[in-house]
């Protein structure tokens, strides 16, 4: 390798091609850095552009009080970052690309074209106009330190590659096909960090439940309910009022996913092999309300079938499957059915106990919790504090959120900062 600074192949090289290392090479590329790209698949941005359910869910609109919320996860480090470049800052520099972008629920801002792919194409012809070399097919082995600093890097085919700075951009260990396998970690160990522990975030969560196992409720939706993680004492840990969805192996959809990292916090904390799950099919009413109601249009019909009197009142499937948990048979007139049945209907609805014991693996989750730990980053510039001419940025950082553009607006602010910030580091070295 060449000594630091002097002749070096490349000022920055950027490992990874999704959108944090994408907008890395950029800011380093807009700096007049002499930028290498390495990627070890044959497409960038895959994983960006399957995000937001195929129409790449580029960042989000809301405050960044509100954002922070959603990144829980460490978001609270963003803070500087988002002061130097924020959400908005995202919309405008997409903007400037020619990428019209549209806000939809939630904050959530995509593309006007709805083509993940525009968004992906807009980005590779800014690597272009800025001179960035990309190099694709070419996995990086390792990257090399010398004497307390970055010297290079070095490709599986053997080849070595000089630089003053190297930024890790290689995400984490979710959904592997996309390239995203955890090869950074080691790099990160390599050079001094810590690692916190890996585990799988924004994921289905598994359940052993009989009703799960005999998939009498696989296929139902229900939306817009409270589902919560319990405490071993049943006191709620957080709740997320979304849709959810039952499925063959346990509970799905965006209240679930969200919850997900609690489940998996609350088993290790608490050293638990199963957690109760609390679903409020009725979170607008009280579970008092709920009876009143039911006891009121009983008694406006006390000789009509149960479920012809309540239909409605939940999701049919949800019913049946709740009337019969309860002893209530569905035919049964409602003035026949005891108080105390109708009482254990209403707490059904209102707080249905389902006992999950885990969640699905890392790999098939949508984000990695955990990584290198951000109390050895600097938060202003994304450097390694341990190794000169080291940045990170992008899902390898131990910082995640919920989708809805949550991950992706911190990929994208903390390659802005590592990409700009590493070719004014080469610069110096260079000087
Ligand atoms: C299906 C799905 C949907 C999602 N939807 C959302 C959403 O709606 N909102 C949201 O905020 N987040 C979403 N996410 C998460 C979000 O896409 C990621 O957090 C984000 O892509 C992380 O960006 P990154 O640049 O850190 O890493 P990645 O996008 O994972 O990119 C890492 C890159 O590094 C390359 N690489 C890895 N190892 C090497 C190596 N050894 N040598 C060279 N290159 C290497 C890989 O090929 C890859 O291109 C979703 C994820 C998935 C899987």
């Amino acid at each position: 390798m060449k000594k630091v600074g002097a002749n070096m192949d490349y000022d920055v090289i950027v490992i990874g091609g999704g959108p944090s290392g994408l907008m890395a090479a950029i800011a380093a590329g807009e700096k007049g850095a002499k930028v290498l790209l390495i990627d070890k698949g044959d497409k960038l941005g895959r994983k960006l552009a399957i995000s937001g359910g195929g129409r790449c869910n580029v960042t989000n609109r809301l405050p960044v009080q509100e954002i922070i919320k959603h990144l829980p996860g460490n978001g609270k480090f963003l803070y500087s970052a988002f002061s130097i470049f924020s959400n908005e800052d995202i919309i405008k520099f997409f903007e400037k690309l020619g990428i019209a972008l549209k806000e939809e629920d939630h904050g959530r801002m995509f593309p006007v074209s709805n083509k993940s792919q525009s968004v992906v194409d807009a980005l590779l012809t800014q690597l272009e106009k800025l001179h960035v070399k990309v190099y694709k097919n070419s996995p990086v082995k390792n990257v090399i330190y010398e004497n307390g600093h970055v010297s290079g890097v070095l490709l599986k085919d053997g080849q070595p590659i000089s630089t003053s700075a190297v930024i890790i951009a290689v995400g984490g260990k979710s959904v592997p096909h996309t390239g995203s396998t955890g090869d950074g970690y080691a790099w990160a160990e390599k050079a001094g960090h810590t690692i916190t522990e890996l585990f799988p975030t924004e994921v289905p969560v598994t359940s052993n439940e009989p009703f799960i196992r005999h998939k009498s409720l696989q296929g139902l939706a229900l939306r817009d309910i409270n589902v919560s993680v319990l405490s071993p004492k049943g006191k709620a840990i957080i709740t997320h009022r979304m849709d959810m969805l039952f499925t063959h192996f346990g509970l799905s959809g965006p209240a679930v996913l969200r919850c997900s990292q609690f489940v998996v916090k609350a088993m290790k904390k608490w050293k638990l092999s199963e957690v109760m799950m609390s679903l409020d099919a009725l979170p607008d009413q009280t579970e008092e309300q709920v009876f009143q109601e039911i006891v009121k249009l009983v008694k406006s019909e006390p000789k009509k079938s149960i479920k012809n009197t309540l239909k409605g009142f939940i999701p049919e499937r949800y019913l049946l499957f709740l009337l019969e948990n309860n002893g209530i048979e569905p035919t049964e007139q409602g003035g026949t059915i005891s108080n105390e049945k109708v009482r254990s209907f209403a707490k059904s609805c209102k707080q249905f106990i389902i006992n999950v014991n885990g969640t699905l693996p890392l790999e098939k989750a949508f984000v990695t919790g955990g990584g290198v730990s951000v109390k050895e980053i600097e938060p202003q510039t994304m450097a390694s504090k341990l190794m000169n001419g080291l940045f990170f940025c992008g899902e390898i950082l131990d910082i995640h959120g919920y989708t809805g553009g949550y991950n992706i607006t911190s990929a994208l602010i903390t390659g802005r900062l590592a990409g700009t910030n590493a070719a004014i580091a080469a610069k110096k070295n260079r000087a």
